[in-house]
């Protein structure tokens, strides 16, 4: 069955939600539900299996945590659900906003993570926690040291299925499953359904329900998406241009190669201050010092890769450029989800920076997200030569003008 919310009206407590919850809500001035939210707590509550098609930016988090917490018993200290996630810096987002939703209640969180030290992880579980967040490497690593048993489990949550079979944890994903109880409840969240997340699920989920926002995503209703078509040759000249012209409050600028974001960031560190990188190669203490600094507002503008790049929650964010286009459709909408956000209030923009042999990846990505991205010009600058009009969408098979 596919559910499909349009608006909400619905209030947290119609949702069926607990005084402590509600009170944990009111204190995080979540005034109603998302889409998401409204749709996905019901069934998750009731019991049932569920797919939430959402990218992050619509308040997916909550649409899960929120069922859990609910249904725990925290008289056992025992681990009783589990949520795996594509990174590190996600696995933490979403093991704090599951420590702010439950602050009034006996909820203890653990996240278990790579790069972090694993003594303390462990002592955490030895303490007693009912939830573990983790990404599925540490996970594994602490159920073979025998420090983290499944055995009680009866919620298991894999948050952008999408994007860990797409970076290669298939393996480790149903190497946890196998291990977890028959009786339970599997909880899937993913941007995007292509076939391997719909074979995982055939596989490990019964029955489920499903619950389809992706089009109905905030991000893609509050962003102003662009296209900026660039020289190969002076991307970083346009770059520059780009900045001064929009004088973005934080930004976040895409590449897809760790060696490419390497370069850029030596261009950019000796002349713009506040420029932080992030990929997957740099130490753990490093990604956490620039998350930090990008949270705060300290860093300014921050060059990351996909992998790292799209887990990142944070509100201040009002520009994505994608200096690279991404290589897959779905990256696109993944990377714009990072602005725009539900909890601010501000407007966010999106620029894709496309260069002349690239207008079919841009066709791509329109029919992708069903919609026509026009073209910025930077005032003043001549970012590329002119070049040949490119083929409209409604041109190329394959779109739908819903
Ligand atoms: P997520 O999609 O889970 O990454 O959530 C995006 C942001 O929206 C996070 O900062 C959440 O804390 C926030 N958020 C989630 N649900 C709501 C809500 N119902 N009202 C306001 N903010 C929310």
């Amino acid at each position: 069955m596919t559910t499909s919310v349009k608006s909400v009206s619905v209030s947290f407590a119609d949702l069926g939600l607990s005084e402590p919850t509600l009170a944990a809500l009111h204190k995080m001035k979540f005034e109603k539900p998302s889409p998401i939210q409204a749709a996905f707590i019901p069934i998750a509550m009731s019991g049932s299996d569920c797919i939430g098609q959402a990218h992050t930016g619509t308040g997916k988090t909550a649409a899960f945590v929120l069922p859990l917490l609910e249904r725990l018993d925290f008289g056992r200290p025992v681990v009783q659900a589990l949520v795996l996630t594509p990174t590190r810096e996600l696995s933490e987002q979403v093991a704090e906003e599951c420590k702010r939703l439950s602050y009034s209640s006996q909820c203890k969180t653990v996240c278990i993570v790579g790069g972090r030290p694993v003594r303390a992880q462990i002592a955490e579980l030895q303490k007693g926690v009912h939830v573990a967040v983790g990404t599925p490497g540490r996970v594994i690593d602490l159920i073979e040291r025998q420090n983290l048993s499944l055995g009680d489990l009866q919620f298991v949550v894999l948050d952008e299925a999408d994007r860990m079979l797409d970076i290669g944890f298939r393996p480790d994903i149903e190497k946890i499953l196998r291990r977890c109880p028959e009786e339970r409840q599997t909880l899937l969240l993913s941007a995007t359904l292509p076939p391997p997340v719909e074979r995982l699920a055939n596989r490990y989920m019964k029955t489920p329900q499903k619950v389809d926002m992706s089009t109905n995503g905030i991000a893609t209703k509050t962003v102003d998406q662009y296209y900026v078509t660039v020289d190969y040759d002076r991307k970083m000249e346009t770059l520059r241009w780009l900045l001064l012209d929009q004088r973005p409050q934080q930004v976040l600028v895409f590449l897809r190669t760790k060696r490419g974001a390497d370069e850029l960031y030596r261009k950019f560190a000796g002349k713009l201050p506040n420029v932080a990188i992030l990929h997957g190669d740099l130490a753990q203490s490093h990604r956490d010092r620039v998350m930090k600094q990008f949270r705060s507002g300290e860093v300014r503008m921050l060059i990351a890769t996909d992998v790292v790049g799209r887990g990142i929650d944070i509100s201040g964010i009002s520009h994505i450029i994608n200096y690279d286009i991404p290589e897959y459709c779905d990256d696109y909408v993944h990377r714009v989800g990072r602005t725009g956000r539900l909890s601010s209030d501000e407007k966010g923009y999106a620029f894709t920076f496309v260069t002349r042999d690239q207008g079919e990846q841009l066709t791509n990505i329109e029919i992708r997200i069903n919609n026509m991205l026009p073209e910025y010009k930077i005032p003043n600058f001549e970012s590329a030569r002119p070049q040949a009009p490119r083929k409209t969408i409604h041109e190329v098979e394959g779109f739908s003008n819903r």
